[in-house]
This record gives C-alpha cells, sequence and structure tokens, in this order.
C-alpha cells in the first residue's frame, strides 16, 4: 500500500489594502510598491486592494456637481466615473510593482468577481466569485484590485460608499480565505484615544472584533462595515502605519482563540470621543404606545441616524424624551419634528456644541463599577455629564465640547491606559 502525502501548503496568503493619503502622489505609489514587491521577496501571495490617490474621488465628485448645471449628476454615471480613480491606481500600481520585477497583474472590482445589489453610492456587496483573483495568485502574480467597487446583476458599476476600499479588501480576504487583512493608513495603528486630545495615547497591539466596532461606529478611523465583514468571517486583521515600516500595529481578531491574551489584557481598552453632537428635547409628549416610533419615522426616512435617546419617566400621561444626532442634522431635525403632525408636544429645545465621550472594553462585561469610575473621574475633573447610555461594552457620557479633552485625558489616565 502506498501512502501519498500532500506537502502542507504554509505559503501565507496576505491582502493588503492601502488608503488615497498612502498613494497620493507619483513618489508614495512608487514606495507602496516597493513595500509590497519586499513582502513578496519574503515569500507570500499577495492581493494587493487600493484606494484613489490622494483626494481623486473628491475631485471628480465636485467635478461632476459643476458639470450637471440644475440637476443632481445620476448615481448610476457618478458611480461610474468615482469607480476611475481607483481603476487608475490599480493598475499604476500593477505597473509600478512590474517595474520592480515581479509578475502583476490589475483587476477591476468587475474583474475580482465583486458582486453588488444597485444601490448606487453605497451598494451591498451580495457575493464575490474569486476564481479568477485565485487564478492568477497560482500564475504567480501579485493581483492589484481596485477598491471601493463593484457590478450589479444588470452589468453597472456600483461604488460601496465612501471609505470603502477597506471593505473590498476584507471582502476579497474572506472569500480567498486569506490568512490576514493588511490595511496600511497614515497612523500607527488604532489608538487608545485621539492623540490631538490625549498626548500620551499609545497604539493598542491587539483588540477584538466587537470592540473594535464599538470604536469604529463611535468615529475611530476605521470603516464599520469592514469590520463587521471580517468578524462575520473571521479574517485577522492588521491595522498599521504605510509611512513607518517599524510599526507594530494593531491586531484585530477574536480574543476568545487567544486565552492567554485574554489574561493579561485591559478591561477598558480606548476612549473614544465624537464632536459635534447636538440634542433635541421634546417636552411634554404624550405618553402612549407609537409614540417613539411616530418621532423617529420620518427621522429615519430622511436618512437621519439618531444616536443617544432618553425618554423620562411619565407624569400625568406626559413625557419628555431627549435624542442626539450629528450636529449638522440638528436644523433638520428640528423643522422635521415641528412639522410631524403625529406628534403633540408641548415644547421643543435644541442645544449643539456637544460631545460624546465613551470608555471601550469587553473587560467590563459582568464587572460592575466601571460606570462609577467612570463617572467620579469625570466629576474630578470638573466635567458635567449631561446624558448617559451604556452597551455591554461601552458607557457613554455627552458632555459640553469644550470639555472633550479635559473628558478624554481624565479617563485616559484613571484607567491607566497610557502604560502598557
Ligand atoms: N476613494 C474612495 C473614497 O475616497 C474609497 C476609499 O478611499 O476607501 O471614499
Ligand atoms: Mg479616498
Amino acid at each position: 500500500m502506498t501512502v501519498e502525502f500532500e506537502m502542507p501548503q504554509t505559503k501565507q496568503v496576505v491582502v493588503q489594502k492601502f488608503g488615497g493619503s498612502s498613494l497620493a502622489t507619483e513618489e508614495l505609489l512608487r514606495k507602496v510598491a516597493k513595500r509590497v514587491a519586499a513582502r513578496r521577496e519574503q515569500g507570500a501571495d499577495l492581493v494587493v486592494c487600493v484606494s484613489a490617490m490622494g483626494d481623486t474621488t473628491d475631485e471628480l465628485l465636485n467635478l461632476a456637481h459643476r458639470l450637471s448645471g440644475d440637476y443632481s449628476p445620476s448615481p448610476r454615471e457618478t458611480d461610474a466615473l468615482i469607480s476611475t480613480g481607483e481603476l487608475v491606481s490599480a493598475s499604476l500600481m500593477g505597473i509600478a510593482i512590474r517595474g520592480l520585477g515581479h509578475d502583476a497583474i490589475s483587476l477591476s472590482g468587475r474583474q475580482a468577481g465583486i458582486q453588488t445589489d444597485e444601490t448606487f453610492g453605497s451598494a451591498r456587496i451580495a457575493n464575490i466569485e474569486p476564481a479568477r483573483v485565485l487564478r492568477e495568485i497560482k500564475r504567480g502574480r501579485i493581483v492589484v484590485i481596485a477598491g471601493f467597487q463593484g457590478l450589479t446583476p444588470a452589468d453597472d458599476t456600483t461604488t460601496l460608499g465612501r471609505g470603502a476600499s477597506d471593505l473590498t479588501a476584507v471582502a476579497i480576504a474572506a472569500s480567498i480565505e486569506a490568512d490576514v487583512c493588511e490595511i496600511y493608513t497614515d497612523v500607527d495603528g488604532i489608538l487608545t484615544a485621539d492623540p490631538r486630545l490625549v498626548p500620551d495615547a499609545r497604539v493598542i497591539p491587539q483588540i477584538g472584533y466587537e470592540e473594535m466596532l464599538e470604536m469604529a461606529s463611535l468615529g475611530a478611523k476605521m470603516n464599520p462595515r469592514s469590520i463587521e465583514m471580517a468578524s462575520v468571517h473571521k479574517v485577522p486583521m492588521l491595522i498599521t502605519s504605510s509611512f513607518n515600516p517599524h510599526a507594530a500595529g494593531t491586531k484585530i481578531g477574536n480574543l476568545e482563540d487567544q486565552n492567554s491574551n485574554m489574561e493579561i489584557r485591559k478591561s477598558i481598552t480606548s476612549i473614544a470621543t465624537e464632536r459635534s453632537v447636538a440634542r433635541v428635547t421634546l417636552h411634554g409628549i404624550a405618553d402612549r404606545p407609537g409614540i417613539a416610533a411616530a418621532i423617529m419615522m420620518p427621522l429615519a426616512e430622511a436618512g437621519i441616524s439618531i444616536d443617544v435617546i432618553v425618554q423620562n419617566v411619565s407624569s400625568h400621561g406626559l413625557t419628555d424624551m431627549s435624542f442626539t444626532v450629528g450636529q449638522e442634522y440638528l436644523q433638520r431635525v428640528a423643522e422635521i419634528t415641528s412639522q410631524n403632525t403625529e406628534v403633540g408636544y408641548s415644547d421643543i429645545a435644541t442645544r449643539d456644541g456637544l460631545a460624546k465621550v465613551s470608555v471601550v472594553g469587553t473587560g467590563m462585561t459582568n464587572s460592575p463599577g466601571y460606570a462609577a469610575r467612570m463617572f467620579r473621574a469625570l466629576a474630578d475633573a470638573n466635567v458635567n455629564i449631561e446624558m448617559i447610555t451604556t452597551s455591554e461594552i461601552r458607557i457613554t457620557c455627552i458632555v459640553d465640547q469644550e470639555h472633550v479633552a479635559t473628558a478624554a485625558r481624565a479617563l485616559h489616565s484613571e484607567f491607566e491606559l497610557e502604560a502598557d
């Protein structure tokens, strides 16, 4: 009897994504190509996913608006237009890598098998047909893919939403079962706080998907949809610097799978902040079933997302409700709500100039005391709390915008995030 051994495939399959600021000039593009080539020489199979160079997407959008006269440019044409930014950077990257003596091929989103729905401007990925990408890898080529775009069943080009090249990279990584999806950006990794507010902020070595998702939706510079996709498909990610080759970056993954690290992890991973928050308060609304829906529906239909919502205990059948929105929506929200005939109220009050500060960390699940520590630290720093909400792994306070830096610094030091 003969037994055939198949050698285990040990070559790593790596997806690398480079953002627009890492590709803004010819010089930067050349640097990125060198970095890709160096990684190749260490022996990995590579797929490189790119954004448009610098501010190309914005420039194309501005051009479209100038040319469209009194009309808004059609979403279909807009997508056809702005998808070209990524086509340019992908083909240039392919050319630059070949210039360094490595075999490379660039593919559009369509050629890479990315199929989407028909929501122009923010299309959802329906499916990825990875055969072509896998075939090119097998032929020994570095595959360069234009991020941010896909194709509808009706053969029209779509884009996936602003900043969504990350999503392309993660989706491709999932479809080819890559070992890691590396996101190269203009910071050294995911930081414990915004360094403009907290000078002591440092790079978080590793973080779970759940925590990262909370932070991404709280304004950390990551596309939340890409984190969600990575989490569902268990794609390990690394967020690191395109400019600093010594940056260790932040690993995002399933921390439950790495028990040894779980023990030494901090209970609070980071302080997330968001400026430009506004609050709307409706006084004297009827406390009856359907009232919250009646208030929120027209806002949802206008595409405005509501954040923190607080409803008071009612007295004499009347209650108050407050909610926050991005400051830029305040005017519209006030208009829509005051025209809402389904909701009666005695008085509407608005307040802008607020900010949101949150502590995030899976370590606080099932351990009491974190909220109390947070409120104490804010009180000691003389910061007034306007509103509070929590999730299982996050506590958020709404504070005056003027105090956001003080609040962030106080919490960063309270939870000892400055030290390893
Ligand atoms: N170029 C696109 C944008 O600026 C996609 C991206 O950068 O990820 O939104
Ligand atoms: Mg961009």
